[in-house]
Order: structure tokens, then sequence, then C-alpha cells
């Protein structure tokens, strides 16, 4: 707490390390309130004294009797008079609820310019009334670049509408679950009473009008809820307009109402809520929770967001986040850089180019009388675009994508300059090409065209690799929306068709990804199969730009989590490429609670036969490498209680020595004293697996006999090594089978290292290439090691096989508090004997006699003999 308030105090950018179970959020909560309330106070005084100084120079007969040195209703809380407080806070609501009218103001006039539909002359007279009602929806409004409109209006940005915002705090985390639980701690803490709390969350988590909560999937609800504000600003208009009929769609959502929102907002700043109680106050008072929180940010003193809504600076502008001078705290962080790489990537299907265009082309065609000029010309440019991305690819726009065979199969990577250049795109300016796409809204207009006459063209299949990615498209399909733009984590796609029926979206994302400085990224060009098959990649190489501006902006920023080493990519590619002072960062990492007889962390060369432990691509298939993987793991299950998770690099080397040990008889042998589960592939059986694994265990220790527990055979990276915890007897000891290095093959990587090494400088003699290898297989490890100790009270021992993690650069990746209690065993006899002390020493505490520390050092004795 005393390292954050100074590092806040004195505008840093902190990392800072806590493992789980110490207490992390609390101490983050105390020390950030603690720093806002003294920070508050003193700009209180100061606002007194300056108010004082100037009131000092004017008449003393204007002063209220009140104010009169002596009566007994003067002295405020920082030594000023009462009526100087009033007014102050007078001042400041009155300010509030102007700049709250204002926004609504705004947001009407914004949302009536976007839905402003064209009344054609001429021409397309004819054609509108041969129109259904409802289908004047999907055309789109008259367009007008932003420059345009200021020659247009002689109006530039009106900075008079900039709402003045409190210093804040921004916490974010990974996932609503984890925000919704800080904001629970919150209110334990001494803070919870008087701490103006806002929690902000996506449409799908917060809308309360039933009939959108129902469509379930977060894309529709968006559109169903942006049409009805459209529908209910269009009202407003349209009561102006004799003889237009409305029709039953045209419905306005009930709770978005200014002055029910600004109920909502009133009362959400007067307490502290989570989105549960969030969503249960706008359901009492009829108020949009959704809107009716983002009222509350300016002024809010801590709001708690998902951390993409942060990061990527459209979906921040649109929530209305403002981080000049503010503070961030970024929770969970161990991921940010991929993080940001992954919300600034994006891939498109050859599927998809050619189905986006058939799609726009019909479009096109339907309401070529309707559309303006600048609407044709966008999308002829759009749909030129494409016909060049599917040329990039083999194909051809107008044939099935599915059947057209691609000649020449393999991945390219291009910078951006040399793909604009060979794709003959260089000549149109993308940047004005994405603005059009964000502020016609054409992806929604031709979605609401598909889902009408959706036929054939519409249902191409998405390739397999994008299917795998459907979680992360997902989310940027809910980010390519305009103004609507949410900060979901990932979330399964519900609806293939859904997704199938909006290529645009997704397109739009690898346009927008194109505008970015040729340095920065590439375009993977993979050929694979058919065009169909085939796809396009941005891949974002210098995620740095993307958080230069909330390093820049923000008065400090801290980057915190359980594991945060090893912390030199943060440093590195984070930071340093990002413009950040390197006096301006600092470093925290506090150690563990737990007392050190808790934890055994055993690095172990060589295995009972003596083999040396080396598990790299050569060696690591060699059938005496899996046979003394499997003694070991037989000699532990023979000692440690409860459950042993053993981590293996890959799903496929993890398949390979089951096969192996199947085939050997080992796996029968283990089955006597564990009972083995596999991490299961898929998502949706991973709880299943756990629940049974923590039965097992359960029913072993209170039934005693021969199987004394579970063992749970898991992949790094997998389902299993992150977010689940395996607390107490869930993970009595840990395994990890050799040094999981990400697959250096990948063109993606190689490229990475590559850029690594012409931009950055040498650490420690080493290439930065081989550092980020190095720190991706650590930062696996201690993620996956991590698991074991999550509470004051809890223990395990943790086994690294193989040699490699004694060699001092990796060795000093480990998180200090287990790197300072590691013990390297070069033999398995004293490896096996210290684990024999620590089964002792679990017996022993189980009986609860004496202190845990005097058994531990009796039964040392013990074991010894
Ligand atoms: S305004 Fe609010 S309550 Fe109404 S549909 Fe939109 S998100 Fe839901």
């Amino acid at each position: 707490m005393a390292a954050l308030y100074s590092a806040l105090e004195a505008g840093r950018v902190g990392i800072f390390e806590s493992p789980t179970g110490t207490g992390k959020s609390l101490s983050l909560i105390c020390g950030a309130l603690s720093w806002l309330r003294d920070f508050e106070e003193k700009k209180r005084q100061e606002e007194a004294r300056l108010l004082a100084l100037e009131d000092s120079g004017q008449e003393r007969g204007e002063r209220p009797a009140a104010a009169e040195p002596g009566h007994p209703g003067s002295g405020g809380a920082a030594g000023e008079p009462d009526w100087v407080t009033a007014f102050v806070q007078k001042k400041e609501e009155r300010d509030a609820v102007d700049r709250l009218k204002r926004s609504e103001e705004d947001e009407t006039k914004r949302l009536l310019q976007l839905s402003k539909d064209v009344i054609s002359e001429g021409d397309g007279v004819d054609v509108l009334e041969q129109l259904d009602h409802n289908e004047e929806e999907l055309v789109l409004a008259e367009y007008e670049s932003d420059d345009e409109k200021k020659v247009i209006s002689g109006l530039e940005d009106d900075d008079d509408l900039e709402e003045e915002h409190v210093t804040k705090i921004y916490y974010c985390s990974r996932t609503h679950s984890q925000l919704s639980q800080f904001v629970r701690e919150v209110q334990k803490s001494p803070f919870g009473k008087d701490t103006r709390l806002v929690s902000l969350g996506s449409r799908q988590n917060l809308c309360v009008n039933e009939e959108v909560r129902r469509l379930g999937a977060l894309q529709l609800i968006n559109d169903r809820c942006m049409e009805m504000q459209k529908n209910k600003h269009e009202k407003k208009s349209d009561e102006k307009m004799e003889g237009k009929r409305r029709h039953a769609s045209h419905a306005i959502c009930p709770f978005y109402s200014y002055e029910q929102m600004q109920f909502l907002c009133d009362e959400v700043l007067v307490e502290v809520k989570d989105i549960e109680q969030l969503v249960a106050l706008g359901r009492e008072t009829k108020a949009c929770p959704y809107y009716g929180s983002r009222y509350a940010i300016p002024a809010a003193q801590l709001v708690v967001l998902p951390y993409q809504m942060l990061l990527h600076e459209p979906t921040r502008s649109a929530a209305g986040i403002k981080l000049k001078d503010q503070v961030v705290i970024i929770d969970e962080a161990h991921n940010l850089i991929d993080t940001i790489t992954c919300i600034h990537s994006a891939e498109v299907s050859g599927s998809q180019l050619c189905c986006a265009h058939s799609q726009l082309s019909q479009y096109m065609e339907r309401y070529r009388k309707r559309l303006k000029a600048k609407n044709l010309m966008y999308i002829k440019q759009i749909l030129y675009l494409l016909e060049q991305f599917v040329a990039m690819l083999g194909g051809n726009v107008n044939q099935n994508p599915g059947c057209q065979a691609v000649s020449q199969t393999g991945t390219v990577l291009k910078s951006i300059n040399d793909f604009l250049f060979q794709s003959q795109i260089d000549n149109i300016n993308l940047f004005k090409v994405r603005r059009y796409c964000e502020k016609s809204l054409i992806s929604r207009k031709l979605f609401g065209f598909v889902e009408r006459y959706g036929g054939p063209a519409t249902t191409v299949k998405t390739n397999k690799e994008n299917q795998k990615l459907a979680g992360f498209q997902n989310f940027l399909l809910t980010l390519k929306q305009g103004s609507d733009k949410e900060g979901n984590p990932p979330v399964e796609a519900e609806n293939d068709q859904l997704r199938t029926a909006s290529p645009l979206m997704q397109i739009e994302g690898f346009l927008s990804a194109l505008t970015n400085a040729n340095q920065d990224g590439r375009v993977i060009v993979n050929r694979q199969g058919t065009v169909g098959q085939s796809s396009l990649k941005f891949l974002l190489l210098n995620p740095a730009v993307y958080f230069a501006k909330v390093v820049e902006e923000c008065r400090a920023v801290i980057i915190a989590g359980g594991t945060m080493q090893p912390v030199s990519d943060f440093r590195e590619q984070l930071l340093s490429c990002a413009g950040v002072d390197p006096a301006r960062v600092v470093e925290f990492s506090c150690g563990h609670v737990i007392p050190p007889e808790n934890i055994l962390p055993i690095i172990l060369c060589s295995g009972p036969s003596n083999q040396q432990l080396e598990f790299t691509y050569q060696t690591r298939d060699l059938p005496q490498m899996m046979d003394e993987t499997g003694r070991i793991l037989c000699n532990l299950c023979n000692v440690v209680p409860g459950g042993v998770v053993c981590f293996f690099p890959s799903y496929e080397y993890e398949k390979q020595v089951y096969a192996h040990w199947e085939k050997t008889g080992l796996l029968t042998r283990l089955a006597t004293k564990k009972k083995i589960f596999q991490e299961p592939k898929k998502a949706n059986q991973v709880e299943q697996v756990l629940v049974e694994y923590a039965k097992c265990i359960k029913r072993c220790s209170q039934a005693g006999g021969q199987m004394t527990g579970a063992l749970l055979l898991s992949v790094v990276g997998g389902k299993m090594s992150e977010g689940i915890n395996f607390s107490d007897d869930l993970g009595r000891c840990v395994i990890m089978v050799g040094m999981p290095y990400p697959n250096i093959k990948s063109p993606e990587l190689q490229e990475k290292m590559t850029w690594l090494d012409k931009t950055m400088p040498r650490a420690a003699g080493q290439a930065p290439s081989r550092v980020l290898i190095e720190n991706l297989c650590m930062k696996a490890v201690n993620q996956s090691i991590g698991r074991a100790i999550r509470h004051q009270k809890d223990f395990a021992s943790i086994l690294l096989l193989d040699h490699r993690y004694a060699r001092p650069a990796i060795f000093n990746k480990l998180p200090q508090w287990i790197r300072e209690r590691t013990q390297v065993k070069p033999a398995f006899g004293s490896a096996f004997a210290e684990l024999r002390k620590v089964r002792m020493c679990i017996l022993c505490t189980a009986t609860k006699t004496v202190s845990h520390y005097t058994h531990l050092y009796f039964f040392q004795t013990f074991a010894l003999e």
C-alpha cells in the first residue's frame, strides 16, 4: 500500500506483483483510495485558500453574516468558512447538472444526424414509394466527411462541451466476475461507505429490457438497443412531420429516459454497487443501467471496468472515459501485452471477403437509386478493396470461394506498405474508408439487409481457423460497430449464422488495422487449399503504440498481477517502446504470506534411474525420457496425499506420453494410488472434470485405503493453467514436465523475433528475440505453478523437471517468493527425501497436536533416520 501510494503521488508507471492470497485487491483498494482521499483534501484546501484570497481582495461588506469571524457557523472541514464549502459544493452540483444535460442534448443531436434518412428528390422518388416502410432504415444516410462538415458549418470542435471529470481511479480487470469480486472487496473495506464507485459493463450484463435481453447474443442486443434509441430520436422529429406513420417495429426502450437514468446515476454514486445490484436498481427505478452508469463517470472516484474497454481507444471514448490526469490500475495484467496485441490484430478469411462482396453488391443494386453519390463512391471503393484482397489470396470474388483451389499454397508475411502496393490499393485513402465505415454504420445496415433477404450467399462457412478464433473475433465484432462499442471479455459466439452473416464487420477491423504505421505491423497472407480456407491476417508487432496514449495521458498507471515475472517484457516491449522514461517506472514485488516451510520448490535434474532430464524437441520423444517421467510420477504419487497436478508442454506431447504409459503398463501402476484425469480439450467439459477430480480427492481422504487421491494430467497454457485454483488438497504437488517454449517455427513468432532484434537493444548480452522466447516460456510456467498456493495456510511442493531450469537466466525468471525457496537437486534420491518430509509434516498437521513448525522439525529428524 505504501509503495502504491508513493507511486501514485509521484505520477509513476508501476509494475506491481503480489501473489494470490496475499490481499492484493485490498491493498490496491486501500492504497489507491487513501491517496485519492488525501489528494482531494489537499485540493479542497488549495481551492479554499484561493477563494479566501480572492475574497479578501473584495469588499468585506458583501460577506454573509454566517461567515463573520467568531460566528458559530464558521469553520469547515479544512478550516474554511461553511459558506465557502457550501458555495463550492453548490457550484459543483450545478455544473454537473449542466454538463449532464448538455451531454444528453449532444447525444440526441448526434443520433439524429446519424439516422437522418435521405428524402430523395427526382430520380429516387418512384423507388422510395415502392420500398416497404421498414426497409427505409436499411438505406444509408447522406454522408459528409468531418472536413466537409467543418467547411459547411464553419464550426470546429466545441471545447465548451467537454465535461469536467473529477480526479479518479480507473480499475480494470479481465472478467466481469473478477470485477464483481473487486467491488465486493471495496464494499467490505473502510472506504466502502463513502466512495463514489461506478461499474461499467456491456449491454449483455446491464440491459434490463427483458425483450432485448432475451435476444441473448451480444450483437443482437446491441443492434436492437441502438435501433430503439434511433426510434426514440426519430419519434421526436417525426412528431413534427405530419402524415408520417410510425410502424410497430419502431418501438422505443422505456428504460432510456433521461430523468430515470439521472435518478439511477445519483443512486449509483450514493452507495457502492456491483453489476448485479446495478441491474436490480435499474429494474426497480425503470432506468437503463448501461447508460445510467456512464452518466456517473464524471463524478465517480472509482470506475471499475473490463480492461478491453480501456485499452481500445474508440471503445474508451464511446464510453465517455477520459484519461487525462487520471489514475489507471490494470489488475491481472500478466497477459497485458498479448491482450493489446489481440485487440488490435484482425483476421479475415477468403469466404468472408467473398461473402461481404456478394452482400454489398446486392445491397448496392437494390438501393442504387436511393443512395447519394458519396455513399455509392465509398461502397464501390469497399467492393474494389474486397476484390483485390481476394485476388491476393489467388481467387476471384465472383466465383464460389469453396470451389476455387489455390495454386501457390503457403504463408507469406508482408509489410503493410508492400501489401498495399501488391494488392494495388495504395491509391485508396484507407483512413477515409475507415471513417466512412464507422460513421455511416454500413455494416449494420448491411446486416439488416442480409437478415431480411439473406440467401445462399450469406451462408458461406468460415474456415476451421476462424472457428477456433470465434471467441476473440466475436469480441472484435462488438468493437467495430461505430459508436456502439463494448468492453466485453471474449465471449463464445452463440450463433454461427450471425457471425457468417456479418463479414463486413470483421473486414472493417482488418481495414482499420491496415492504417497502422508500416513498421508496427505485418500482413500475413495465408494461402491454404481453397480461397475460402485462405486468410489475411494483420499482426500487430508493436503493442506499445496503443499503450502510449494511456501512459502519456494518465497521471499514474499501475500494472498489477499475482505473477508478473519476468517483468523485462513490460519494461522493454511495452513501456520503453511507448516512450516512457525509465526513471518514471517503478517495480514492486512482495513475497508470499505463507511460512517458508509451506512450499517446497525443487528443480530436478535427473530421475530415479539417473536419466538426465532434458525435454528438448529432440530428446523428449525418446522412450527412456517418457519412462523416467513415469517413474518420477509413480514415486511421487506414493508419498504425496490428495491431488497431484502434472503439466505437459502441449496436448500432443501429453497424448503421446499417455499412450506410451498405457502401453508399458505404467498407467495401471499409477492408478492403484491415484485416479487419473486428463484435461479435456473442450472448454465446456472442464467444469465437469474438475468436479469429478475434487470429489475423488475428498472421497479418498475420507475413506482412507490404498487410493490416496487423484492425478490430473494438464497442459501449460491450456484450460486449467489459468483462472483455476488448485488450493489445499486439490494440488499438494504441481509437476512441470520440461520447458514449455513456444513454437519458434510459427511465422508470426519469427516475425516478432526479427522485429525485436531490429528495434530493441541487447539485454545482458542476450538477443531480444531470445529473451522473448525465454520470457514466454517462463510466464507460462509461473502461471501454472502459481495455481498451487492460494492462501496463507495452503502448502504444496513444486517440481520442475528439467535441468535447464537451474540456468541463472531461467532461474531468475521464477517469481521471487518461489525462487528464494527453490532447491536444485542433481539426483532424484535427495529430492524424494525432501518430499517425504513434507508428507510427514502433512500427516502431523492433520492431527493438529503441536505447532506446524515443531512437527516439521521433529519429522525432519524422523525422516532422516
Ligand atoms: S437502453 Fe438500456 S435497457 Fe434499453 S435496450 Fe438499451 S441497454 Fe437495454
